[in-house]
């Protein structure tokens, strides 16, 4: 799919868009992005910082582990952004608050090693047990064995 994809937080004080090309989705299994969300999965879309524009208003940071900041909407609240100095070119937003027809197509899983035990997502990608930029194979495709 080609084009703009757009997203907003809960409000709509925050708005935000992107080529839609440029972006690699991933789910991310973490602690740290599982408690930032409130959610039991994260699935980004990785977007190169010059591709991404905020069309209406603008996040607020929080930092989160020293050089990380994850920034939110100061209105409502939303999750909308994570910014590492690992990968200073890019920015991650959040897959789910993209407008419903951007279709997104998750590529691999990050931290399955923090996955939460009584939840599971039912595909067949790869599984990094961290990070993809430790440089470690996966730790294996599809669900756990049980
Ligand atoms: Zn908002
Ligand atoms: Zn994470």
């Amino acid at each position: 799919m080609s084009g703009q994809a757009k997203g907003h937080c809960l409000c709509g004080a925050v708005c935000f868009e992107f080529e839609h090309d440029a972006g690699q989705a991933f789910h991310c299994h973490c602690e740290s992005c599982r408690r930032a969300a409130s959610s039991v999965v994260t699935t980004w879309i990785t977007v190169p910082r010059g591709k991404v524009c905020f069309t209406n208003g603008e996040p607020k940071y929080f930092s989160s582990s020293p050089g990380v900041r994850r920034g939110f909407c100061g209105t409502c609240g939303s999750p909308l952004s994570y910014e590492s100095p690992v990968h200073p070119d890019d920015v991650d937003l959040y897959a789910a608050s993209l407008e419903p027809d951007v279709i997104v197509e998750p590529e691999f899983h990050v931290y399955s090693d923090e996955q939460l035990p009584w939840f599971e997502v039912h595909d067949e990608l790869p599984r990094y047990g961290g990070s993809i930029t430790s440089g470690k194979p996966p730790v294996r495709k599809g669900v756990r064995n049980s």
